[in-house]
Order: C-alpha cells, then sequence, then structure tokens
C-alpha cells in the first residue's frame, strides 16, 4: 500500500483516479480547491477511511508525507481556464514549483498532467512527443498552453538539477462521465444540448479534428506511467488516435441520444487548432504495451446516459463553477 496525493482530486480525471487507487488499496488524499471541482464527484468515497479530501490550492505550498504525487490540478477546458487567466497560469506554475518542492524534500515520484496543447495548432500531424509545437505565446490560451509548458519545464529542471523522479504525460482530449457540464468542452455541451433539444453549437466549420479518449483508458495510462522505472520520464502522448471531425462527432451524439437538435454553425473561436492526434507509439513501448481500448461510441454511450441521469436529479444552475 502506498500513500498517494491527487491535486485536483476532486475534478473530473483526478475524481476517477482517486477511485482507481483506492480499488487497488493505495490510501489517497486528494487537494482540491473546488474551482471546477465538486465534492459530488467524490462523495462515494469519503466512506472509505483510506481516502481524504483537503480544500487546498496548489498556488500555496503544502506539505504532507506521500510516496507517489499525480498533479492534476489546472482547470481544462477553454470557457474555466480563460475565465481568470492570471490565476490558470499561477495554478500551472506555482503549482508545479510547490509539488516539486515537496517531491524533492520527501523523494516522491512525481507526474505531471500536461497536455496536448503544447503542441498548439500542429503542423506536425499526428503528433510526436519530439515535436515542439505552434504555440501563440500572447492569445487567450496561452494561459493554459504556456502554463503546461512552463510546468514541463519546470519538471525537466527539477530532474536534471535535483534528480527529482519525475513522469510527465500529454493528455489528449478525454472525456466520460463526471465533466463538468457546464465546462463549454465539446464532448459535454454536445451531449447536453442534444438531451435538451436545444441546437448543438459548432464553432466554425466543424472540420477540425480532435482524438477522443474514454477517462478508463487515461486512468490506465496514468497509472502505468507512474509505475515504470525512474529512468522513463517521459513525455509520453496518452490519447486514442482515432480521429473525428467535430461536425462528425455532432452527428453521432444526435444519432446515440436520438434527438431533435438541429446543428447550427457559428464563429470559430481564437486560436482554435484545426487538427489533433497522438502519435502512441512511444505511450505503447513504455506502458507495457497501453493502448486505448474504448471505440468513440461505446465511450459516448455511457456518457450519456451520465448527462441523462445528471438532468433529471439536478438542475444546471447547480453546477455553476465558482470564482
Ligand atoms: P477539471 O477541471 O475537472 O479538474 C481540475 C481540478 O483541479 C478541479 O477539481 C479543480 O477544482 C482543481 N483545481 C484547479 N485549480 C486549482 C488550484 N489552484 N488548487 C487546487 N485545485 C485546483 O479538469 P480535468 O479534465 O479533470 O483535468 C485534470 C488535469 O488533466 C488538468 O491538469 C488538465 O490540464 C489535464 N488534462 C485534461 C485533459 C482532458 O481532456 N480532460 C486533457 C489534457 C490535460
Ligand atoms: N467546440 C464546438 N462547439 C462547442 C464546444 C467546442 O464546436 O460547443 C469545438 C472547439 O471549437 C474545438 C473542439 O470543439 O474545435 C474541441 O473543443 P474543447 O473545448 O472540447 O477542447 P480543446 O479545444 O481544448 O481541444
Amino acid at each position: 500500500m502506498k500513500r498517494v496525493l491527487v491535486t485536483g482530486g476532486a475534478g473530473f480525471v483526478g475524481s476517477h483516479l482517486c477511485e482507481r487507487l483506492l480499488a487497488e488499496n493505495h490510501e489517497v488524499v486528494a487537494l482540491d480547491n473546488f474551482f471546477t471541482g465538486d465534492k459530488r464527484n467524490v462523495i462515494h468515497l469519503l466512506k472509505n477511511p483510506y481516502f481524504e479530501l483537503i480544500r487546498h490550492d496548489i498556488t500555496h505550498p503544502y506539505f504532507i508525507e506521500v510516496d507517489e504525487i499525480y498533479n492534476l490540478a489546472c482547470p481544462a477546458s477553454p470557457v474555466h481556464y480563460q475565465y481568470n487567466p492570471i490565476k490558470t497560469i499561477k495554478t500551472s506554475v506555482m503549482g508545479a514549483i510547490n509539488m516539486l518542492g515537496l517531491a524533492k524534500r520527501i523523494k516522491a515520484k512525481v507526474l505531471q498532467a500536461s497536455t496536448s496543447e503544447v503542441y498548439g495548432d500542429p503542423e506536425v500531424h499526428p503528433q510526436v512527443e519530439g515535436y515542439w509545437g505552434n504555440v501563440n505565446p500572447i492569445g487567450i490560451r496561452s494561459c493554459y498552453d504556456e502554463g503546461k509548458r512552463c510546468a514541463e519545464t519546470l519538471f525537466m529542471d527539477y530532474h536534471r538539477q535535483n534528480k527529482v523522479r519525475i513522469k510527465i504525460i500529454r493528455i489528449f482530449n478525454t472525456y466520460g462521465p463526471r465533466m463538468h457540464p457546464s465546462d463549454g468542452r465539446v464532448v459535454s455541451n454536445f451531449i447536453i444540448q442534444a438531451l435538451q433539444g436545444r441546437d448543438i453549437t459548432i464553432y466554425g466549420t466543424g472540420n477540425q479534428t480532435r482524438s477522443f479518449q474514454y477517462i478508463d483508458d487515461l486512468v490506465e495510462g496514468m497509472i502505468r506511467m507512474m509505475r515504470t522505472d525512474d529512468s522513463v520520464i517521459g513525455p509520453v502522448n496518452v490519447g486514442n488516435p482515432d480521429e473525428f471531425t467535430i461536425k462528425e462527432l455532432a452527428e453521432q451524439i444526435v444519432k446515440l441520444t436520438n434527438s431533435a437538435s438541429k446543428i447550427i454553425y457559428l464563429p470559430p473561436s481564437s486560436d482554435d487548432p484545426t487538427q489533433r492526434k497522438p502519435d502512441i507509439s512511444k505511450a505503447k513501448e513504455v506502458l507495457s504495451g497501453w493502448e486505448p481500448n474504448v471505440k468513440l461510441e461505446q465511450g459516448l454511450i455511457k456518457t450519456i446516459a451520465y448527462f441523462d441521469d445528471l438532468l433529471k436529479t439536478t438542475s444546471l444552475s447547480e453546477w455553476k463553477y465558482r470564482s
């Protein structure tokens, strides 16, 4: 049994990771400031004596003795991370410094949840880890993209300078139950719009592509990455290489929800990447043959069931994120 710290533990990905770590009999401490996370995501874990949920903002130092740290705290959807962009970049940069400082002091392994956004609007397709990216440093997505890039730099420098045991994964678009219903991400938006019979809002032409990974495949990849020996530091892409246009996604969600919603086209969002698809050769090699198992249709069916239940049991106004 290990003691594991998960920052952002009450969020979408964090709550699934905590669940999985507890199922493997580890002791889990989740830190969260509840900006986009919610106690309801982990309420079912609170009765487990090996789970602790602590309100803490990782821009401030935190002291604890643990064996492993998963650093997930950071708003992840464009709507959320652009709400307070200065806070977003502080969370990535100061949060990384605080977690790396902690890992250094207690000699813990620390894994950074980085992102495919470090590739920006990529000119290399599919994206390989060796590609340095095409990121606008002064745009409205920069607080997130550059914050995550700087966090990767900090991880590498703490590793080179202080021998901190680090792991970096670059996560590609991930979806599933417990995505925040008002986070504006494409999968949750389209599903809620379809279930409510409202127009499905495509930004731009709908020809831009994304590759969607189901949450269980990501969690498996994260756990395997943490288990690798100290020579494996990454970065490693963790995503599903099945690529779809946003228009195809909209059509599939309309079909699966049997919805009467119509698809409408709105102006494109600024700096929106035109294509995204991971090359996962490295992940397959270093994560003992890991690859995504869940096809888009299967994952969407589970996610639709989650949102259908959520819309029947709560009001969306209860899920407004907090400032
Ligand atoms: P999320 O918004 O659901 O979770 C982020 C969690 O971090 C929330 O619980 C939030 O309250 C918490 N948080 C934010 N700022 C904090 C702070 N300063 N101190 C403490 N807690 C704070 O998003 P998610 O999709 O679960 O993403 C989790 C991580 O994975 C993020 O770091 C994100 O960048 C990364 N990631 C996610 C995706 C994806 O598609 N879901 C893709 C790439 C990277
Ligand atoms: N998108 C869209 N309609 C929506 C929400 C998003 O067309 O209601 C598009 C968005 O412009 C982008 C893609 O879907 O091209 C993925 O957006 P998301 O915010 O989910 O993730 P990211 O841009 O960070 O990959």
